[in-house]
């Protein structure tokens, strides 16, 4: 996006000119820069891992998607909690482990409609025998 009292930057043809983008933009985006330098240094990013690697909340070194670790094999913080730090987001959303928490009313509901539903069909019925 340019802003519109700032001229766009001249283009760049041929060969690597003054005005390529990688000189023309030397200067630009240096904290992102910096940023991205330090999680290249983190443990483990220069061996490498798997598709889906995972990053310590402590230390920012890499732990391995699958099998699914308990501890950061760099620093030894345990990985718990329901966030999951990945390259460039963290994981929050995951499903919960069971329902039950928010389904128990609604079955114990069911349950007392199904036991009132069959005093109520006991008396009627044992009434209507007798009459
Ligand atoms: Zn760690």
């Amino acid at each position: 996006m340019e802003t519109p009292d700032k001229p766009p930057p001249p283009k760049s043809f041929g060969n690597m000119g003054e005005n390529h983008w990688s000189r023309a933009r030397a200067d630009q985006n240096t904290e992102a820069l910096e940023y991205y330098r330090e999680r290249s240094r983190a443990p483990g990013v220069a061996e490498g891992g798997g598709p889906r690697n995972m990053y310590c909340m402590q230390c920012d070194g890499v732990i391995p998607f699958d099998p699914p670790a308990v501890a950061c094999p760099h620093c030894g913080t345990a990985v718990e909690g329901d966030a999951k730090r990945y390259f460039n987001w963290v994981e929050l959303d995951r499903a919960p482990r069971s329902d039950w928490k928010a389904l128990w009313p609604f079955v114990a509901g069911a349950a007392a409609l199904l036991v009132l539903l069959g005093v109520a069909a006991w008396i009627f019925f044992r009434g209507g025998g007798t009459a």
